[in-house]
């Protein structure tokens, strides 16, 4: 069997790290490459919004960036991204029209705080009163 040359493994290893690759088997990289369907509310080359699937809220929006980052747990080179995601959720919100009345984000991290799918995204929610603390 032919090796796969070392320069190689190295070259895929950093694109993955790099989140240039969409990781395999990630539902949020297929939705955002439009592989897997989701109500898409926004995109552009950093990121895409759309519509959570089980919403908590009368407005419930993720917003993820394209490259795969499992969580804030990760190693986030370009911190401009995460600026970036928080604009485009208030941006969201305004479309919403629950910019005025009020809408949360909140990102999940790790078990304890209920992440479910580990491809990083900020939820906006709206529409009702929220408690606090959060459940
Ligand atoms: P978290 O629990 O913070 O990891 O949030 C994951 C969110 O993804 C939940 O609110 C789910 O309802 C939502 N979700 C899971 N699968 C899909 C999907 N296929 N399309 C849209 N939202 C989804
Ligand atoms: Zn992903």
């Amino acid at each position: 069997m032919k090796m796969i040359p070392f320069a190689v493994k190295k070259l895929v290893f950093y694109a993955y790290k790099k989140g240039m690759m969409k990781m395999l088997g990630c539902l949020f990289c297929q939705i955002a490459a439009r592989e897997k369907p989701a109500t898409v509310l926004y995109e552009d080359d950093q990121c895409v919004a759309f519509q959570d699937i089980n919403p908590k809220a009368p407005v419930h929006i993720l917003v993820i960036p394209r490259k795969h980052i499992s969580s804030l747990n990760d190693e986030i080179e370009d911190e401009c991204l995460l600026g970036h995601l928080l604009v485009v959720a208030a941006r969201m919100a305004g479309e919403k029209s629950i910019d005025r009345s009020g809408f949360r984000t909140v990102i999940n991290t790790n078990a304890e705080a209920g992440q479910t799918v580990f491809h990083l995204h900020l939820h906006v929610l709206g529409g009702r009163i929220m408690r606090w603390p959060p459940g």
